[in-house]
């Protein structure tokens, strides 16, 4: 077990920590994509659909709403850290209650209150401020049979502007780009909000290795390049240690590739974003990556394909 003071989960490895920061793994986001919302601090605001984290990727305070209570999902990646042996909560996104939680966080958050909070006191306070509404869940959300419900009434209520703007982010593993709920709630985002898609591997051998998909590669990469011409996305790629080894450097030759192929392919990715698992996960075949290693592959992606990369 990692002393507490030496943990940080934003770089991929241990190192000290300032004093004030001490507190904020607890609140930190888990390093993927769609399993944002699990070890949310449901006991600091004993809400079912909406928590508040500190976010590496969204540089500060990030509030998320989890749109898979139930844990659904259509992957079953080896680093994820929902527990799903456990039973799911199964409990269906109530739209209304969501937005109720949702108009509480952001009223919490922009009126500078949540510093009052304990675990937030002693954060400097840029890291307190809102950085985005995060679109994510227990699972993947765009499988959120409301997902077009959900994102017209948090539309909504940003347009009533009772808080400041915000922005909206979409944590998706992709595979529900191309579902009808799914396009007519992305059809209601605005210019500012944004996709994170998750990209993992170049090889469809990797691929079902490491995402244990119910869908093919190809399927992936087709949803991505669909989206991506009409607006900017960020790539989101987790690497992690698989029994021991990282992915071979062949694996990141075809991974470079598939983000060449979606430039050809006319996709505006505004930023690759790469990391590792970085918590304790379910899984114990899986780990932590070095730093270096995740490095090396934001070179080669930098170098390869002349896109925005950066290490988390
Ligand atoms: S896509 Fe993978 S990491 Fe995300 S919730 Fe599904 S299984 Fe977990």
């Amino acid at each position: 077990m990692v002393p507490p003071e030496l943990r940080i989960s934003t770089q991929g490895k241990y190192m000290p920590l300032p004093a004030f920061i001490h507190d904020l793994d607890a609140f930190m986001e888990p390093q993927d994509a769609c399993s944002a919302a699990c070890r949310r601090p449901r006991e600091f605001s004993r809400n079912r659909f909406v928590y508040t984290v500190i976010s590496a990727r969204s540089r500060g305070l990030s509030i998320g709403v989890n749109l898979n209570p139930d844990a659904q999902c259509n992957f079953n990646c080896v680093y994820c850290e929902v527990d799903r042996r456990k039973p799911a909560e199964a409990r269906a996104l109530n739209v209304s209650v969501m937005i109720g939680e949702l108009r509480q966080a952001l009223a919490l958050v922009c009126s500078g209150q949540i510093r009052s909070h304990p675990r937030f006191a002693h954060l400097p306070p840029d890291l307190t401020e809102l950085r985005q509404v995060t679109l994510s869940g227990d699972g993947e959300p765009t499988l959120c049979p409301q997902f077009a419900e959900a994102v017209r009434a948090i539309v909504q209520l940003r347009a009533l502007q009772d808080f400041p703007d915000f922005k909206l982010a979409l944590l998706t593993n992709a595979t529900g780009l191309d579902l009808k709920q799914v396009e007519q709630g992305l059809e209601l985002f605005g210019p500012g909000d944004e996709i994170w898609a998750k990209l993992d591997a170049g090889s469809p051998d990797y691929f079902e290795r490491v995402n244990l998909p119910d869908c093919s590669l190809a399927k992936v990469m087709g949803n991505i390049l669909q989206v991506a011409r009409n607006r900017p996305v960020v790539i989101q790629s987790l690497f992690p240690r698989l029994d021991g080894e990282g992915p071979s450097a062949e694996e990141i030759e075809r991974y470079v590739g598939r983000l060449q192929e979606l430039r050809a392919g006319g996709a505006m990715i505004s930023l690759v974003q790469i990391y590792s698992a970085t918590r304790p996960m379910t899984n114990p075949r899986c780990g932590h990556l070095p730093l270096k290693s995740l490095y090396r592959i934001a070179r080669l992606v930098k170098q390869q394909t002349g896109l925005k990369a950066e290490v988390f």
